[in-house]
């Protein structure tokens, strides 16, 4: 996470998180652009010797400046929605970055994909190859696609956020998938361009991506067609505790570098996670703290509407004071939301720094799967989203008002 202390005072980066709160109303979202800057650059040295085409997936943070700026810094997109597409081209990412994934991509969203001739649309299903060539005909298109594979491994993450096991609704069966690539080789509107997989997210292991490997060397070469490109999906864990393990990309990547040696094709990558996930914090303030028989209830103005992971997957996410008090209280805490739901509660301590109402915390590594995923539940508006770039502070979404939602 890119929060430190100065004293007892929370920065991120050279910023003083005092500082911005002072002008914004809590809660709100804050980025470093340096930690997103460096996670790409990250990523990608791992996998230069690849030399991949890496599409951020714009599901794991969708505002548009952040994509903006990750497509300065060379990245394409991976969009799941047409509101997902218009983003990334809003962010003037080329559509030659764009690849587009999802099961029910609706007749409206493939239109708008196959119009905007993006690099690749990665279908799942063989409707929705027939419904794509039939779109591209009446269009007068040829339109490049991806066949997205469930290899029928198990990436050992949350049960929630595994997609690659046999019984999961997402890519074509291993089982039919050539008899399914000979259909679709038959549309005449189409071109099989790619394969492409994706296997879960928050995946700490490179285990799972070896076998993935496998399966799609066999694949491929029973299949004799020639994929211009492997889409290798995201999925990428990243450490939210200290003693957490982090994925050993080094390794993946020689795994990577032997495949498309092999295969001669070019690969694409589309993390998420990894990119944004620890470059973001949700700052809020005690509202009012409760003492409840053995629990203290600290109770925060954001809840599971501004940030959803804890109650959505049963997550926890560290939560640390903004003035860091020199004296630990005693006991039980709970930080919790306000919101009417006993599954909006964020994280327990025992003998925790002392806090007062009104005291600003911050909830970390929030970038990936936080502001993406809020709502208006209980009628409140999404919060702002504030980033900071070479020491400026620049808000990148207001807070929405409360007259937009009523
Ligand atoms: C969600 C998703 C990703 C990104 O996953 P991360 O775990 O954030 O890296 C990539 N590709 C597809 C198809 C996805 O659905």
């Amino acid at each position: 996470m890119t929060l430190i202390y100065k004293g007892q005072n929370l920065f991120l980066d050279s910023t003083s998180i005092n500082s911005i709160a002072k002008n914004n109303q809590t809660p709100f979202y804050i980025y470093s652009y340096k930690k997103i800057r460096d996670n790409f650059s990250i990523f990608s040295n791992y996998f230069k010797k690849t030399n991949p085409l890496v599409c951020f997936s714009v599901k794991s943070n969708s505002n548009i400046s952040l994509i903006s700026e990750l497509g300065k810094l060379g990245s394409g997109a991976d969009v799941v929605s047409e509101g997902e597409l218009l983003k990334a081209l809003k962010a003037k990412i080329r559509p030659n970055k764009i690849v587009f994934s999802g099961i029910g991509k609706t007749k409206n969203e493939l239109q708008l994909a196959i119009k905007k001739n993006i690099l690749l649309i990665n279908i799942e299903s063989e409707s929705e190859a027939k419904l794509i060539n039939k779109i591209s005909k009446k269009l007068k298109k040829i339109t490049s696609i991806g066949i997205r594979l469930n290899p029928g491994v198990d990436a050992n993450t949350l049960s929630k956020i595994s997609t690659g096991r046999t019984d999961s609704k997402f890519g074509l069966p291993k089982s039919n998938f050539l008899k399914l690539c000979r259909n679709i080789e038959k549309l005449k509107n189409l071109r099989i361009k790619a394969i492409s997989v994706h296997i879960g997210s928050q995946i700490t292991s490179v285990a799972p991506y070896r076998k993935t490997l496998n399966v799609l060397y066999k694949l491929i070469k029973l299949s004799k067609i020639n994929f211009k490109y492997i889409d290798l999906g995201g999925g990428f864990g990243i450490p939210y505790k200290k003693k957490e393990k982090k994925i050993n990309l080094k390794n993946y990547s020689t795994l990577v570098e032997k495949f498309q040696k092999k295969l001669n094709c070019k690969v694409i990558f589309e993390p998420g996670r990894f990119i944004v996930g620890n470059a973001g914090a949700l700052i809020s303030k005690i509202v009012f703290i409760k003492n409840s028989g053995k629990t203290k209830f600290i109770i925060l103005d954001a809840g599971m509407n501004d940030f959803v992971r804890p109650a959505l997957y049963d997550v926890k996410h560290d939560i640390i004071p903004v003035l860091k008090s020199k004296r630990k209280a005693k006991g039980n805490i709970e930080f919790v939301g306000p919101i009417c739901e006993s599954t909006d509660t964020f994280v327990k301590y025992k003998n925790f720094f002392s806090l007062n109402e009104n005291d600003l915390v911050a909830i970390t590594n929030v970038g990936a799967y936080g502001s993406s995923l809020s709502s208006n539940y209980n009628s409140r508006p999404l919060v702002a989203e504030i980033l900071i770039k070479s020491g400026k502070t620049k808000i990148i979404r207001k807070r929405q008002k409360i007259s937009a939602i009523i």
